[in-house]
């Protein structure tokens, strides 16, 4: 098959020949239709995080074309997505619910004694993340993939695998906002996007997006930012502190004593959380 591969760091990637191997156990091998380009690629293109030779990308969607004896979750014919977060779904993290944190992540690569997903001329070529979407099939352990609605466009269910689980997981599993808190996101690339999104689903009554780029502070409204700052224009903290002054003061009185009590006990026990 053709893949992008990272030959050498800094020196981009290049359409080779790669094989991959048959699915076993519980792969299920998958005709990606989209791939998208995060930044973390370039990034491991050009420093020395990941052996090379690889095939990089990690948002990948697809259709799987086979499965491996062992597989549960998928059929063939399935839409699928792939995520960068690897699980064993057996560990005490994994089954109290926070796969995104698992301890044994590589459960879901083959082991070194066993021969690899990717070679090229005989030798292994590493697979990112367990991944490598930049190819026209990956062979991912069903546990690093999700069946997706059959209506569900590839290329923007390709973001669900790494934008939208690194944006919205940091709101809702890090940070653990709750509906009323007030949130302040720095960038409204494709990560801050979806950290206001979800914002927005944790029922945040102030979602302040700073960016400086007007298209993207007009894409974080859309998203459901309540309020926009360009740090081009404005210095972030201070123009913060107006924005959340301005809210208390439109507070009705009543509210205010209990404003004045919150403040000062966020003062005793600050809970601001910083992600
Ligand atoms: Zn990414
Ligand atoms: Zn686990």
């Amino acid at each position: 098959m053709k893949a992008l591969v990272l030959n050498a760091l800094g020196h981009g990637f290049d359409v080779e020949d790669v094989d991959i191997a048959a699915a076993r156990g519980r792969e299920a091998l998958v005709n990606v239709q989209a791939s998208g380009l995060c930044h973390t690629d370039l990034l491991f293109a050009t420093h020395d995080i990941a052996p090379t030779p690889s095939v990089l990308g990690h948002e990948v969607a697809g259709i799987v074309a086979a499965v491996g004896p062992d597989v549960t979750h998928a059929r063939v014919g399935d839409h699928v997505v792939g995520s960068l977060a690897q699980s064993c779904g057996a560990c005490a993290r994994c089954l109290s619910g926070r796969p995104f944190q698992c301890q044994h992540p590589e459960s879901t690569l083959r082991r070194p004694d066993e021969p690899p997903r990717l070679s090229r001329n005989g030798r292994g070529v590493f697979q990112g993340f367990g991944l490598g979407g930049f190819a026209e099939r990956a062979l991912i352990h069903e546990n690093q993939l999700a069946v997706v609605p059959k209506e569900m466009p590839f290329a923007q269910a390709a973001l669900l695998g790494c934008g939208v689980v690194t944006g919205a997981g940091s709101v809702l599993n890090t940070a653990n906002v709750r509906a009323g808190d007030s949130v302040v996101i720095f960038g409204a690339g494709g990560v801050g996007l979806n950290a206001v999104s979800g914002a927005r689903i944790a029922g945040a009554s102030r979602i302040i997006a700073i960016d400086i780029q007007q298209q993207r502070l007009d894409a974080a409204r859309r998203f459901g930012a309540t309020d926009v700052i360009d740090s081009t224009k404005s210095k972030p903290v201070e123009a913060v502190r107006d924005l959340l002054r301005s809210w208390w003061l439109m507070k009705d009185w009543p509210c205010l004593a209990w404003a004045a009590a919150s403040i000062w006990s966020a003062c005793r026990n600050p809970t601001s959380t910083s992600v």
